[in-house]
C-alpha cells in the first residue's frame, strides 16, 4: 500500500471503478454516500453512509489526505467546507460552474467556443421572448442528469402547461444532431494532459446507449473537439479526469454540449481499449502520481445495461474480447444504468 488514502464522495458506479483503479496504484479509498447500500462499498477500503451530516463528514476528513467526487451535484458549500481541511480536486470552484448550465454555458462561450443556442429562462414570457429557440428544450438551470428535468417545447402552444417553471431554466434550441461525440481528458497538476480520442455516443431517450471508438468524424471535428476540451480543462485549472459531450449539426458544426467535471460513461471503453483508463487517469492525477504514457490496444463498442435487461446479461456467456461489467445494484429500476458491456474490435 501507498501511504495515500483518496476519498471519494459518491457510491455508484463510477465511484466503484474509480475505486478499482485506486486499488491497482495501491491507493487507499473511503467512500461516503447518502446511499446505502451503493455499490461501491463492495470495492473501497472504508466506506462510511451520511447524509452529510458534520460529524460523518469530520470523520471522512480525518480518514483521507485527498477528496474527489464521482457526481458534480454535491454542495458546493459542503466541498468548500471539506476543503479547509483537505485537499479537494478538481477545485470546488469548478462545479459552481458547472452545476449550473447558465455559467456552463457562459463560460464556453466567452473562450470563443460555440453551443447550441440558448437564453435563460425564469417565467412563461421568458420564453414569448425567445420564440426563435423553438423547437426547444427546456432544462432545469441546476441538478439534471440522463434527461431529468428536460421538457420538450414545440411550441408557444406547450407552454400551457405551467408545471415547468417551478424553478430556474434554461431553453436550448434543438440541434438537428448528425452525431454526439465526447471527449475524456485528464489534466495532471503540472498542467500536462491526456486527451482521449473521441468518442462517438448513442443516446435513447435521452439517456446514453452505447459508445464507441473510433469514432465516424473528420479530421477537423477530431483537432476541434480536443483541442476545446484541453482549453476548458486549462481555463478551469482543472486537475483529473473531466468530459466535454458535443453535439456535431447536420452541417458539421461543433457544439459543446455540456460539461462533466468527473470520469464519464463514455469513457468507460477505455478501461478495456487502453492500458490506462479514465478512472487510473483520474486517481493518477488527484493523488499526483504522474502522468504514464497512455496507449490505445484496441478499437472498442460500450453498451449500457438499463434496467431489467441486466437479468439477461447476468445469464450469458461472454467471449475473451467481451467484457461485462455488473454494477451490483441491490434494486434493479426502470432505465436504471445497472451494468455496460464493452466489447474489443479490430
Ligand atoms: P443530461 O444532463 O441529462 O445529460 P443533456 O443536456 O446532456 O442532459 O441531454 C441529454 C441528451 O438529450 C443529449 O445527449 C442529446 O441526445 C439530447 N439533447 C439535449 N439537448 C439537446 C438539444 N438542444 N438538441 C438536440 N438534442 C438534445
Ligand atoms: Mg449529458
Amino acid at each position: 500500500m501507498s501511504d495515500i488514502t483518496l476519498g471519494i464522495i459518491g457510491s455508484g458506479q463510477l465511484g466503484s471503478l474509480l475505486c478499482q483503479a485506486a486499488k491497482k496504484l495501491n491507493v487507499k479509498t473511503v467512500v461516503i454516500s447518502d446511499d446505502e447500500q451503493g455499490p461501491a462499498q463492495n470495492y473501497s477500503n472504508e466506506f462510511i453512509y451520511s447524509k452529510y451530516d458534520e460529524s460523518k463528514i469530520k470523520e471522512f476528513i480525518d480518514k483521507v489526505n485527498i477528496v474527489t467526487f464521482e457526481f458534480e451535484n454535491i454542495p458546493v458549500d459542503i466541498l468548500k467546507k471539506i476543503e479547509l481541511k483537505k485537499k479537494v480536486l478538481p477545485k470546488p470552484e469548478i462545479n459552481k460552474i458547472i452545476q449550473n448550465r447558465k455559467l456552463e454555458k457562459t463560460f464556453v462561450n466567452d473562450l470563443g467556443i460555440k453551443t447550441t443556442d440558448w437564453a435563460f429562462i425564469k417565467e412563461a414570457k421568458d420564453v414569448e421572448k425567445n420564440k426563435n429557440l423553438l423547437p426547444g428544450i427546456l432544462k432545469s438551470n441546476t441538478l439534471g442528469y440522463d434527461g431529468h428535468g428536460q421538457f420538450v417545447l414545440n411550441s408557444l402552444d406547450d407552454l400551457k402547461k405551467d408545471w415547468c417553471f417551478t424553478a430556474d431554466y434554461i431553453l436550448e434550441k434543438r440541434v438537428n444532431l448528425k452525431k454526439e461525440i465526447s471527449v475524456v481528458i485528464t489534466r495532471y497538476l503540472n498542467g500536462e494532459t491526456y486527451i482521449y480520442e473521441p468518442i462517438e455516443n448513442i443516446h435513447k431517450d435521452q439517456i446514453l446507449n452505447h459508445s464507441k471508438i473510433p469514432a465516424d468524424i473528420n479530421k477537423e471535428i477530431f483537432t476541434e473537439a480536443q483541442n476545446n476540451a484541453k482549453l476548458i480543462a486549462e481555463k478551469l485549472d482543472y486537475v483529473g479526469t473531466m468530459c466535454v459531450e458535443y453535439f456535431i449539426d447536420q452541417d458539421n458544426n461543433l457544439l459543446v454540449n455540456e460539461i462533466a467535471p468527473r470520469v464519464h460513461n463514455s469513457g468507460h471503453l477505455t478501461i478495456n481499449a487502453f492500458n490506462i483508463s479514465q478512472f487510473e487517469n483520474h486517481v493518477r492525477a488527484v493523488c499526483d502520481l504522474g502522468l504514464e504514457k497512455v496507449e490505445k490496444i484496441s478499437n472498442a463498442e460500450m453498451f449500457n445495461v438499463l434496467g431489467k435487461d441486466i437479468e439477461t446479461y447476468r445469464s450469458k456467456t461472454f467471449n475473451k474480447d467481451e467484457f461485462f461489467y455488473d454494477y451490483g445494484k441491490k434494486s434493479i429500476k426502470d432505465k436504471r444504468k445497472m451494468g455496460h458491456l464493452t466489447v474489443l474490435k479490430k
